[in-house]
């Protein structure tokens, strides 16, 4: 467990790009917490509802189906968050997405690559790939898992 009181360390973020993630969504959330949350200025950490937002953050990340290609979840053709924490993710970037240029300048600058990133909607590889598979019964076979579909 790290000082936030998640599980990254036993989380099953598979690729680098996710535990980025991740990490990126952990100084957001650090950074909104210490100037909103008395709590976290008290006991200098991450105050509890802050901690379980990460903690849905990750459980989200664990199943984003993108991998390596994940692009940024506000360009995400799937938004797999409940209305209520995309709202709150949205409102806490907007907050420290500016302060990450300082704090955090890589994680920063790495969001910014990340935003450029475009991806289709599963169901629309899956049915373009279905499309193909008719016109050419081998197409599949010749292709790689999976994970790769979602990165055509
Ligand atoms: S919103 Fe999209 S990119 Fe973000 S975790 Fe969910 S599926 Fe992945
Ligand atoms: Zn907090």
């Amino acid at each position: 467990m790290n000082k936030h009181g998640t599980a990254a360390g036993g989380s099953l973020l598979l690729t680098p790009r996710l535990r980025r993630e991740y990490r990126t969504m952990e100084c957001m959330v650090e950074i909104w917490c210490a100037d909103h949350h008395d709590e976290a200025a008290r006991r200098g950490a991450t105050c509890d509802d802050c901690r379980a937002f990460l903690a849905y953050a990750e459980r989200r990340l664990e199943k984003c189906p993108y991998g390596e290609a994940k692009p940024t979840c506000a360009k995400c053709p799937i938004h797999c968050y409940k209305r209520a924490q995309r709202e709150h993710a949205r409102v806490i970037m907007a907050y420290a997405g500016p302060r990450m240029t300082y704090r955090h300048p890589w994680l920063a600058l790495m969001h910014l690559v990340d935003k450029v990133r475009k991806v289709e909607h599963p169901m629309e590889i899956r049915r373009r790939r279905a499309r193909r598979d008719a016109a050419d019964p081998h197409a599949t076979t010749r292709e790689n898992g999976p994970d790769d579909r979602l990165q055509e």
